[in-house]
């Protein structure tokens, strides 16, 4: 279950915050960082000497520029913020989260990712809008944002108790571990075949005159939540941008038509 856990740091400033990451994920038993446009180096003395030995996930770290690109293959992805944002979406506490994950971990060919965001600024409505769910760590009100490696802490020893509880009702065997080879009915979409189709629909909707991206007022915002709290199948998604091809052939023969006399 945890080697499905890929922890991704967006445009991390510390290097030594990215060390003291490394640190509390190997001490929690996860093993898959992603970097996205980081903007302090990976390997420098602090974030190895923060890392206190956990250094080979600094190695073995991957760098990509964009989110999209470092959670392409994750079937669900979730966000990690401080702060409740003007469109609410829907929010876990790491322990519920981590009550969610021995059933998304069982599914064939399941990655989930923890998404945490910069030291200044957090992560950026777009990219929590990208999440299918938030998690917030309860913490005060007055006083709610975490150090990053502390916020992945917590989080990180969310998922370990779960597995461990996991562990101890299969009385310590795989068995319950074991993957379900899932039907073409019952596969999860992709984070990229989500992507692919929420770039048609916003398309499809402009072509139409439904949407206007000079006054977009939340829409695909608010359709984004839709689809994401659905969790499509992806054999759902081939329907759905069957039905927006349809769409844009019928805009198209009808634009091609001769005004009626
Ligand atoms: N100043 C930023 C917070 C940055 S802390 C802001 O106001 O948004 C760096 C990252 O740690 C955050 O982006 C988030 O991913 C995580 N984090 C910090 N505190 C958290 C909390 N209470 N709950 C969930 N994530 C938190």
């Amino acid at each position: 279950m945890l080697e499905r856990l890929r922890t991704v740091l967006i445009g991390t400033s510390h290097s030594g915050n990215i060390g003291g990451v490394a640190r509390a994920m190997h001490n929690m038993g996860l093993s898959d960082l992603a970097l996205v446009a980081p903007r302090s180096e990976v390997i420098h003395q602090d974030s190895i000497s923060r890392a206190s030995g956990a250094d080979h996930l600094l190695h073995g770290a991957r760098v990509s520029q964009t989110l999209d690109e470092a959670v392409a293959d994750c079937t669900l992805v979730v966000g990690a913020s401080a702060r409740s944002r003007t469109l609410p979406w829907p929010m876990l506490s790491p322990r519920e989260l981590g009550r969610r994950l021995p059933d998304e971990c069982r599914q064939e060919g399941a990655r989930i990712a923890l998404v945490f965001g910069r030291e200044d600024s957090g992560l950026t409505n777009d990219e929590l809008h990208r999440c299918h769910a938030h998690v917030h760590i309860p913490t005060n009100a007055d006083f709610s944002s975490l150090n990053l490696a502390a916020a992945v802490q917590v989080v990180a020893y969310e998922c370990r108790l779960a597995w461990l509880e996991q562990q101890a009702s299969s009385g310590g065997s795989d068995a319950d571990e074991a993957e379900a080879s899932l039907g073409a009915d019952e596969q999860r979409a992709s984070h990229a075949d989500l992507e692919r189709y929420f770039a048609h629909l916003e398309q499809t909707l402009t072509t139409i005159g439904f949407h206007d991206p000079q006054k977009p007022r939340q829409l695909m915002a608010r359709l984004r939540r839709l689809y994401l709290r659905a969790r499509p199948r992806r054999i759902e998604l081939n329907i759905l941008r069957g039905i927006l091809s349809a769409t844009d052939k019928t805009a198209a023969d009808r634009a091609d038509r001769p005004p009626r006399p």
